[in-house]
């Protein structure tokens, strides 16, 4: 077995060159809590060996975001500085990575004004317009991973003495994250191959339709575009190479057509959702718009998230996930979207990616919107997958083929 210096040292590589992939003489953006700082070294010394020219720290403290949401003045929160604006949209434009680690505690934020919090999400997405649009259609290289923190680990493994819970937590990250096998890098290799495989079967199929049915209550169908794409295990970048925008990741994806969702659909999982928890709820949608929902725990936050703007109440991701995974089966909830939304098969509520369709990155706002793609300030994935999902794809003849019995694939 491994030391526990070494798996970390092992994980820190696989971000650096199989997540985000960073090429020689590019500049690096690591975003990484405060607390985590030991394991930020690292990757900043793996991204050096791995060519990076620079690499840029942007510390990140949650207790600090806490306070400045108590206790600032009103206006900041509808504000975003001239600074921030030309760090993100200025290394976006340079042609960086972003590479981000997050640890947080799931509930950092409850309690906490949700009103100031999406103020605060708005204005930071409508200044950095630039910089998510260069993002979500590949033009910049990013990778999200997580490392255990404290409150994060306390809150997986509750009862536990933190040493105990945060071995614990880092050793679920290590095998969810292929660390644990012989040779990581060539895991990952022989992970993405397979999921290339449902990619391709998808592609060809090119199904006009999914339909949802569970236990739960979810009965819901959602056309998917014309000349939709399906994408996992990697994203091209227009220079030729591929990087890994979610480490973990488990999921084949594609975008919904925005008014093509019928029915209604029923939360797995709870979600962490800006440092707070929403659980047990639902959406009941007509031709793509949610028309009611409803939630047990959290419904002030699914509100506020709903009220974002036009649309963050229809669906921009339609995501398939078997429940037969390094990650589900650890039978875990992370309170990480990150974790949690690579064990279910999950929808995004917000803006679609413009990969998601033929040309995408290259049509207009009115194109995209033409072709189907969703627009919003925000995109929050929350999960929908269970032990008993069924789902049928219908293509454009009207024949039914089954992609999923009893939660996994049967493609
Ligand atoms: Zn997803
Ligand atoms: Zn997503």
């Amino acid at each position: 077995m491994r030391s526990q210096s070494e798996n970390e040292r092992l994980y820190a590589e696989l971000l650096v060159r199989v997540g985000v992939n960073v090429q020689k003489g590019q500049t690096l953006v690591l975003a990484c809590p405060v607390e985590c700082a030991e394991f930020a070294h690292r990757l900043v010394e793996e991204a050096y060996k791995a060519g990076a020219r620079e690499v840029v720290m942007r510390w990140i403290d949650e207790r600090v975001s806490r306070l400045t949401l108590d206790m600032a003045d009103d206006a900041v929160f509808d504000e975003f500085p001239e600074w921030g604006k030309a760090f993100f949209n200025g290394y976006s434009k340079d042609g960086a990575a972003f590479l981000s680690i997050v640890a947080s505690d799931p509930e950092i934020m409850k309690g906490a004004d949700p009103k100031r919090m999406s103020r605060q999400v708005k204005a930071r997405s409508s200044a950095l317009e630039y910089f998510r649009n260069r993002q979500m259609s590949n033009q910049n290289s990013w990778c999200v991973g997580s490392v255990p923190s404290i409150a994060w680990a306390r809150k997986v493994f509750p009862g536990k003495p933190d040493a105990d819970a945060m071995a614990l937590l880092w050793s679920s990250i290590f095998s969810a994250v292929r660390v644990t096998e012989d040779d990581p890098v060539h895991a990952w290799r022989d992970h993405q191959a397979a999921l290339n495989k449902r990619l391709d079967f998808l592609n060809t199929k090119q199904f006009s339709e999914l339909r949802y049915s569970n236990a739960l209550g979810t009965e819901l169908s959602v056309k998917l575009p014309k000349d939709h794409l399906w994408f996992g295990g990697g994203d091209p970048h227009p220079n030729g190479y591929v990087f890994v925008a979610n480490m973990p990741t488990e999921e084949v994806f594609t975008m919904p057509h925005s008014a093509g969702a019928n029915g209604k659909v029923v939360s797995s999982m709870p979600l962490s959702h800006n440092g707070n928890l929403i659980n047990k709820f639902w959406f009941q949608f007509k031709d793509g718009l949610v028309v009611d929902y409803g939630a047990e725990e959290g419904l002030s936050v699914l509100k506020e998230l709903m009220e974002t703007d036009g649309g963050a109440r229809r669906l921009g991701e339609v995501a398939l996930v078997p429940h037969d995974s390094p990650i589900s089966n650890q039978r875990i909830l992370f309170y990480n979207t990150l974790f949690d939304e690579n064990a279910s098969c999950h929808f995004a509520l917000g803006k679609a990616y413009p990969t998601c369709v033929k040309g995408g990155p290259d049509m207009s706002k009115e194109e995209l919107a033409a072709a189907g793609a969703n627009d919003s300030l925000v995109h929050v994935d929350f999960m929908v997958g269970s032990p008993d999902l069924s789902i049928d794809g219908v293509d454009a003849s009207g024949a039914v083929t089954p992609v999923f019995r009893a939660g996994n694939f049967v493609i």
